[in-house]
């Protein structure tokens, strides 16, 4: 199909949406997995809007590298389209099945963030549909400016994105990952932020593991390889390359170097290294695992013994500003016991800041991330690292995702997340109050 052809196919099934007569509030059906972790029951008398059919690319231009591109459509399947032509988003999220529309809502990060900031600093247009069924579009120099603004962040409660017009950056074929190792926080710091004023970098992260182990990841694409690693089958990435300082990715595997383990969340039994070795390659992604999971826990209910349960998710993103860095990894590491796995460092700077996400424009934040199951600790509240790394990051100046739970009271979640600014977009685009409130999704009943 062309794109003239797409785009046609998309209007044909934007134009035939109707929105059923809603016995609650609104809820997104869709085929692919979430990838929400919220800890709160989801609220099951909400009616769901199916949007399953807006999952496909509709066109690329090559000449000013843009991709129009339907709302629920996989980054998986953007970067195989994209990628066939040399182009990559400005930033991809590295689990497979994770949506366009979802990211942009959900404030996505990556490797690249340090150049180009989050996933939805490269949405160029969208066209949303609001709750009451209107369809309009905006892209941040019309009359719906307001709306573009607040797309990040906002979870759907101001509307489904169905269409996007997104920015792509070229990329070769392969991914050089150079990993350095330190021992101090200090050093690791500065080598940190030094990489990302380096224009040869096309990617930079870190992994660490404790107060004496640290590894910066300074990635590069390049046509020539000397060999590429199997990171599907041998290998685990995050293994791999504490052993050895250069590790050498197809750019797709780089892409997603954390899917096929879904981070460090399989456990590693002996059958899984066996399933890992010889499963089709279909088996190998997040999106099964999630599923198996929702599966396990489903049958598991009907057992007549229940197991014990000592574990709890620990899955979270923190932003602070880079001077706050140091406290912030330094509590983590002496209050948080992750059993192993380790913590995720990203510098991220974006250019502008999103209305209902307050984050500094034009400045370096640190963004730590944490997916992982932890120990749950006797004698304290449930979720108890997630409680105490939020305070510590809203004490430095810094701010959370919200794909997780929060456990903020109203009052404190709308003066972090600009509620008098939403409060003014929920009355012009969703008046009758059809979908959920963003406090409502995120710290009360943890919808989706
Ligand atoms: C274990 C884990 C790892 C993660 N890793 C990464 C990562 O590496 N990089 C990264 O960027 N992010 C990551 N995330 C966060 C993820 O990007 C967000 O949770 C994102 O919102 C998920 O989008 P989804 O496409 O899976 O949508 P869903 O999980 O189905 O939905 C997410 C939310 O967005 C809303 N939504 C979905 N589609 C649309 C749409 N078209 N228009 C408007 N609203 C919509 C839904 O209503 C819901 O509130 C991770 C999350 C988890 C739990």
């Amino acid at each position: 199909m062309d794109k003239a052809q797409a785009m046609d196919s998309f209007v044909a099934k934007r134009d035939q949406l109707k929105l059923e007569p809603q016995t609650g509030k609104i809820r997104l059906k869709k085929r692919t997995i979430s990838n929400l972790f919220r800890y709160a029951p989801r609220d099951r008398a909400a009616s769901g809007l199916s949007l399953s059919d807006f999952v496909n690319v509709i066109g690329i231009d090559t000449e000013n590298k843009t991709l129009d591109v339907e709302g629920l459509t996989t980054y998986e399947r953007v970067v195989d389209f994209t990628l066939a032509r040399g182009l990559l988003p400005l930033v991809t999220p590295e689990l497979k099945h994770i949506t366009v529309g979802g990211a942009t809502v959900g404030i996505g990060i990556e490797s690249t963030g340090f150049r180009y900031g989050f996933v939805h600093d490269g949405l160029i247009e969208a066209e949303v549909l609001l709750p009451d069924g209107r369809i309009v579009l905006c892209n941040g120099n019309d009359s719906h400016t307001d709306l573009f603004h607040a797309l990040p962040n906002s979870y759907g409660t101001l509307g489904y994105i169905l269409r996007a017009k997104i920015r792509l950056l070229s990329a070769k074929r392969y991914v050089h990952i150079r990993t350095s190792a330190f021992s101090g926080l200090d050093e690791y710091l500065e080598a940190m932020r030094l990489a990302t004023e380096n224009a040869d970098n096309d990617f930079v992260e870190g992994l660490f593991f404790s107060a004496d182990r640290f590894y910066l990841m300074t990635s590069r694409f390049t046509d020539n390889v000397p060999y590429a690693d199997d990171i599907v089958r041998r290998e685990v990435f995050y293994k791999l390359m504490q052993r050895t300082p250069d590790v050498y990715l197809t750019t797709k595997d780089y892409i997603f170097r954390y899917d096929p383990e879904w981070f460090w969340n399989i456990p590693e039994s002996m059958p899984y290294q066996i399933f890992r070795r010889y499963a089709p390659r279909p088996l190998r992604n997040s999106g099964f695992y999630t599923r198996y999971c929702e599966w396990e826990r489903t049958w598991e209910r009907f057992l007549p013994w229940q197991r014990k349960n000592d574990k709890e998710p620990l899955i979270q993103d923190w932003q602070v500003p880079w001077e706050n860095t140091r406290e912030l990894v330094k509590y983590a590491l002496e209050n948080v016991d992750l059993g192993g796995k380790p913590w995720v460092a990203v510098p991220i700077k974006t250019p502008l800041s999103p209305t209902l996400y307050p984050i500094g424009a034009n400045r370096l934040y640190f963004n730590l991330g944490c997916y992982c199951q932890v120990k749950k600790v006797a004698g304290r509240e449930d979720y108890h690292y997630t409680r105490i790394m939020d305070r510590k990051c809203f004490e430095l100046g810094g701010i959370k995702m919200l794909y997780s739970s929060s456990f903020l009271s109203r009052d404190e979640f709308e003066r972090l997340y600009n509620g008098s600014a939403y409060a003014q977009l929920k009355a012009r685009y969703d008046p009758q109050g059809k979908a959920y409130t963003l406090y409502e999704k995120t710290a009360r009943i943890g919808s989706p």
